[in-house]
């Protein structure tokens, strides 16, 4: 009958880590180690490709033999993740010498240490031993996980959110408050990031855009403060100091709060504005990033923003301020001159005008064109053109914002494929 292990934290920042092998199971250990902050001693006459890349960015070091009983010495641990159970047993004998504790990939009976199977929430960690099968830790911890993304509120959050881009004085905020500005994506729910996804589960308090996709809003927990900031009477400029305002005031008296916004919060999205105003107050603020419309918009109608021998860039340009206006930022007879891909975001508005641009300045009228309304959502409509027709047909199929507007070869890059799907107008 076997004994029950006991389970401890290894807090391994520093200290020497041996791995004895470099294929498929270290390949798998060796990142968790990384993570812990162990310095990591890799010992094999082979290795794969990404341990021989955490080698080279000199993450590791490997010694590129067998093993020898020297590797051992200053080491805390020991892994030992090759086939040959006679080799194996030889750094486990040689382990037991120096009493550093020795996990075994190839005889858990052997071996003085178990890895558990382990899910991370956050700055929580659940590891599950599974009385010495790993199918059943396994297992248990698959059933665990999804209590842990469902669980909300304080006990999952970190009280000091490491990361945080503005140093705050002496004790911060006093209160704990924060501000996270969370890109949400560009509309289907589930493309919010893990660590987005994360903070809006815990927030007290959160700041929601116009293009925020609903059906996150309706996962909040009970008793959050949800302000939608798309009904912020006032004047854009205005709204945004209103904005601000409430971001920083909650935040000072101790919430944390989550500024949603579409896609990702510095694309054409005043999140550095949100971010300074944090930082003008002393508010500890972080920055999560979101999978942006002028890359997914194009991507779900099928097409990608470069491709071998078609497209080698692609710029992202507002088409918010029209190309003749005073105003404009943006220098239309440069773009013209590009031959990739070019994303106009906020464009409709303005689409015969930029059109007319492009082409006036060089840009042929028959480039592909495609407009992407409402991207990775129910409501998605595409319309695929050229750059001489995009503006009428776009009218003509009644198209409204948000959408994306693509032009270049890329348009058409994927077509033989027949990958698309059905047009709709
Ligand atoms: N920060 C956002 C962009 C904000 S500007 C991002 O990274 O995606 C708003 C513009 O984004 C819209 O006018 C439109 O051009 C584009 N946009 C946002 N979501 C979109 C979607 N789901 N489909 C098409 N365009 C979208």
């Amino acid at each position: 009958m076997s004994v029950n292990p006991y389970p401890l934290g290894l807090r391994l920042a520093g200290r020497r880590v041996v791995v004895v092998g470099g294929g498929v199971v270290a390949t798998r250990r060796v990142p968790a180690l990384l993570d812990a902050g162990a310095d990591v001693l890799l010992v094999a006459p082979e290795v794969s490709p990404a341990l021989r890349a955490h080698a080279d960015a000199g993450r590791l070091r490997w010694l590129p033999r067998r093993f020898d009983s020297g590797d051992l010495d200053g080491a805390w641990l020991v892994h030992v993740a090759v086939d040959d159970p006679t080799a194996a047993a030889s750094v486990s004998a040689v382990a037991a010498e120096h009493r550093i504790f020795c996990v075994r990939a190839d005889d858990r009976e052997a071996a003085s240490a178990w890895t558990p199977a382990v899910t991370r929430h956050g700055p929580v960690t659940v590891a599950v031993l599974g009385g010495g099968d790993p199918h059943r830790a396994m297992t248990v911890r698959d059933a665990i996980r999804p209590l842990l993304h469902a669980r909300k509120g304080p006990l999952l959050t970190d009280s000091v959110e490491e990361g945080s881009l503005v140093n705050t004085p002496a004790g911060g905020t006093g209160r704990g408050g924060r501000v996270a500005l969370v890109g949400a994506g560009p509309g289907d729910p589930e493309l919010i990031t893990v660590k987005g996804w994360r903070l809006l589960t815990e927030a007290d308090v959160v700041v929601a855009d116009r293009l925020v996709p609903g059906l996150l809003l309706d996962e909040l927990r009970t008793g959050v403060e949800l302000v939608d900031a798309s009904k912020i009477p006032y004047g854009p400029s205005r709204a945004q100091e209103e904005i601000n305002q409430i971001l920083v005031d909650r935040a000072l008296a101790g919430a944390s709060v989550v500024r949603l916004k579409g896609g990702d919060p510095y694309v054409f999205g005043r999140g550095g504005e949100e971010l300074l105003a944090c930082a003008a107050a002393g508010v500890p603020v972080t920055v999560v990033p979101g999978v942006t419309s002028s890359t997914a918009a194009p991507a779900a109608a099928g097409i990608p923003v470069t491709h071998r021998a078609v497209a080698h860039e692609f710029t992202v340009v507002s088409g918010h301020v029209a190309p003749d206006s005073p105003a404009s930022l943006v220098r239309w007879d440069a773009l013209a001159r590009l031959r990739g891909t070019l994303v106009i975001l906020m464009g409709l508005k303005n689409l015969s005008a930029i059109t007319g641009a492009l082409i006036e300045h060089g840009r042929p009228a028959d480039t592909p064109a495609a407009v992407v309304q409402e991207a990775t959502t129910g409501a998605q409509r595409i319309v695929r053109s050229t750059l001489v027709e995009v503006a009428a047909e776009v009218a003509g199929a009644g198209l409204r914002p948000p959408a994306v507007v693509v032009v270049g070869d890329v348009v058409t890059a994927l077509n033989p494929l027949d990958l698309l799907g059905p047009e709709t107008r």
